[in-house]
C-alpha cells in the first residue's frame, strides 16, 4: 500500500470495535473509532477518513441516518457492518448509498476484502482522473509521483492519506492556477457534495503540516484568500 488510508469505525460494542480495528491496523490502515453516532459525524468532518465502517445500531442515532447524512454532501465509502440481517435493513442501506454491507458474524478476510474493494472503486470511479494521471510534477523539493500515489519530499514519502493525496494531485494537475474552494469540492468529493468548506481547510492544513517547513508562509500551497488554493508553478 502506497497510501495508509484512514478508516473511522463507528460502534458501541467495545469488543466488535476494538476487533474491527486491530484487523484493520494489521492490515496497514490507519484507524480512529467513534462510538455514538454525534461523535462520528463531528470526527468525519474534523479527520476526514478515507473509508467508514458503520454499525447500524448506535446508542444516539439509527446508523441509517447517519449514512443519510453523510451522502447528503460526500460519496466518502461506507462499508455497513450490522447484526441486522433483515433483507430490507441491507436494501435500505444500499438505496441510501451504502459501499457494501457486511451481516454480523463476519470473517476477518471477508471485512478485510470488501474495504479493500470499496476503496479501490472510490479511485476508479472517482469523478475526475486526476489520480489515474502519469507521471511525476516536481516543484522545488516537492515531487507529486501520479503513478505511485505518492508524494515525495526530498525524495521521501511525505504519507499523505488518500484524501489530502488527492487534493494536492488536483492542485498539481493545475499549477499555477487558482482552483476555487467549490471546484475542488465537487471535483473530489462528486458533484453532490455541499458548499462546506471545513473538510478541505482540514486537509489542506493537514497537508501543509506535512510538507511545508512553515505551514504559515507556503512555499507549494498557497491560499487566495475567500477564492481558494494554488500549486506553486515547476521549476
Ligand atoms: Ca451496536
Amino acid at each position: 500500500m502506497t497510501i495508509r488510508e484512514k478508516i473511522l469505525v463507528v460502534e458501541d460494542e467495545k469488543s466488535i470495535s476494538t476487533l474491527i480495528a486491530t484487523i484493520l491496523n494489521n492490515t496497514g490502515y490507519e484507524v480512529m473509532k467513534a462510538r455514538t453516532g454525534s461523535e462520528a459525524l463531528s470526527m468525519i468532518s474534523s479527520h476526514c477518513p478515507d473509508l467508514i465502517v458503520l454499525d447500524l445500531g448506535l446508542p444516539d442515532m439509527d446508523g441509517l441516518d447517519i449514512l443519510r447524512q453523510i451522502r447528503s454532501w460526500s460519496t466518502l465509502p461506507v462499508v455497513v457492518v450490522s447484526a441486522r440481517s433483515h433483507e430490507r435493513d441491507k436494501v435500505t442501506a444500499l438505496e441510501l448509498g451504502a459501499d457494501d454491507y457486511l451481516t454480523k458474524p463476519f470473517g476477518t478476510d471477508e471485512l478485510v476484502a470488501r474495504i479493500r474493494t470499496a476503496i479501490r472503486h472510490t479511485r476508479t470511479t472517482s469523478p475526475n482522473n486526476e489520480i489515474a494521471q502519469k507521471g511525476t510534477y516536481t516543484v522545488g523539493e516537492l515531487t507529486i509521483d501520479y503513478n505511485k500515489h505518492q508524494v515525495l519530499l526530498r525524495g521521501e514519502n511525505a504519507k499523505l492519506t488518500l484524501s489530502e493525496f488527492r487534493i494536492v494531485a488536483l492542485l498539481g494537475k493545475h499549477a499555477g492556477k487558482v482552483l476555487t474552494y467549490d471546484y475542488i469540492i465537487k471535483e473530489l468529493w462528486g458533484p453532490r457534495a455541499g458548499g462546506d468548506n471545513q473538510i478541505l481547510r482540514v486537509n489542506m492544513a493537514n497537508i501543509r503540516r506535512k510538507i511545508e517547513k512553515n505551514p504559515a508562509e507556503p512555499e507549494y500551497l498557497f491560499t487566495e484568500v475567500g477564492v481558494g488554493y494554488r500549486m506553486a508553478e515547476g521549476n
